[in-house]
């Protein structure tokens, strides 16, 4: 036997040691992930193995410092934390402190700049007038009354219904195309009411009570979830590849793809992916503020990230910056899914595997991936708690099933 063989039997017999022994698998290293991995571990005193197929923990909220100028790069785009959650809030400052960051955004179409969301500044610039917030409603309610807010059935009649037909032109409709590939009269109306329409300047992006940027970034935050002695984390491990060594009966939260849990049996869900371009450019500062959008279509990304601008308060190289463009496009077989794309067909996929999930004993579902639902951040954290209250602790103290 080769001594390369060995070595990978005794990794193999490791890995089914520590499987036999875990209280509780978790699959998936990702926020929703952690959250129950930590919860279980440090408040139930349980012993639990998270396995990630990746080489790195944390998911898609996983950054590292770009090695020429040591900035902190979100390897999966821009990770912005925000929440109104109070539970959520406390939880997360007990692992990390966070920025006084608030997240701002300006658009491009036509060749000039706007803020983002639409508010006040981006209508007064928008027609090239003055407006006081009364003129501005006045003129939106009219833009917008070809379509009644309570009955529109997709993004772009929601879109028109409440910033009107030509905002909903300009900054709405080419980049909703570019960013999710589909035409905005198939994709489903919530998803534009992530961005709310202010009648004042401010041009925040987000409403919530509480936010900001993590002090020493995400990678450290998520390694301090991470960091318990009934916490065992196996990297570059596949469950499926694993999952036969589970002993049966052992509890599983399983984070992945939902379709890919069911061998696609239902058909496959569509699932947005996203390329990054990063470059390393000679200048300090490449576009004054840390993301720009780009409305028109014929722009082949949707936005630019500048990280030197997430975190104004660390030192950072004054001669070089970091920009990373963002595209994105429908995911193939290989990609990495980012975005449920939710389609009519998918919400008939879904409610399928919905049926098959809940008559999987001993697996729990959760997450972006494994509920096929587009979770922010505080999202993921705050259902994963749920889950630890009303699943997890019953099942432990109790023996419920
Ligand atoms: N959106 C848009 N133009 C913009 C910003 C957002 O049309 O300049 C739309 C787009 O359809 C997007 C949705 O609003 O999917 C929600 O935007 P958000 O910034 O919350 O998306 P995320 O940053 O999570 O990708």
């Amino acid at each position: 036997m080769s001594a390369a063989i060995g070595a990978e039997l005794v990794a193999a017999d490791l890995a089914e040691t520590e499987l036999a022994k875990a209280d509780l698998v978790v699959v998936g290293s990702g926020f929703f992930g952690l959250t129950v991995a930590e919860r279980v571990a440090s408040q139930l005193g349980k012993r639990v193995v998270v396995l990630d197929r990746r080489d790195h923990l944390g998911g898609n909220a996983y950054s590292e410092r770009e090695p020429e100028t040591g900035i902190e790069v979100h390897r999966y785009g821009a990770h912005l934390f925000h929440t109104s959650n109070k539970r959520v809030w406390d939880y997360a400052n007990e692992f990390t402190a966070f920025t006084g960051y608030r997240h701002t955004v300006w658009s491009v179409f036509a060749g000039r700049v706007y803020p983002m969301p639409v508010n006040l500044g981006t209508i007064s610039a928008y027609f090239g007038r003055v407006l006081t917030p009364d003129e501005a409603r006045e003129l939106i309610a009219d833009e917008a009354k070809e379509i009644d807010s309570a009955n529109a059935a997709n993004l772009e009649e929601k879109a028109i219904s409440l910033i009107g037909r030509s905002l909903y032109e300009a900054f709405i409709r080419g980049y909703t195309k570019k960013q999710w590939q589909t035409d905005p009269t198939e994709l489903p109306a919530e998803v534009i009411t992530r961005l709310p329409v202010r009648y004042t300047y401010d041009n925040r992006y987000f409403n919530d009570a509480y936010e900001g940027l993590p002090v020493d970034g995400y990678t450290a935050w998520l390694s301090r979830m991470a960091d318990h002695p009934n916490i065992e984390v196996r990297l570059n491990t596949d469950f499926f590849e694993v999952r036969d060594r589970i002993p049966a009966g052992t509890p599983i939260v399983y984070t992945g793809p939902l379709d890919r849990y069911f061998g696609h049996s239902e058909g496959e869900l569509g699932w947005r992916t996203l390329d990054f371009v990063q470059e390393v450019l000679p200048v300090g500062n490449f576009q004054g503020t840390p993301v720009m959008n780009y409305a028109d279509e014929d722009v082949p990304y949707t936005r630019i990230h500048e990280f030197k601008h997430f975190h104004p308060e660390r030192e950072s190289p004054d001669d070089r910056t970091v920009i990373v463009r963002e595209y994105s496009r429908a995911a193939g077989p290989g990609d990495e899914p980012y975005y449920p794309i939710n389609t009519p067909e998918d919400r008939r996929k879904l409610l399928a595997y919905r049926e098959l999930a809940a008559r999987e004993a001993d697996v729990l579902f959760g997450g972006r991936l494994g509920t096929y639902q587009y979770l922010d951040m505080h999202m993921a954290i705050g259902s994963a708690l749920s889950l630890v209250d009303n699943r997890l602790t019953p099942y432990f103290t109790e023996g419920a099933p």
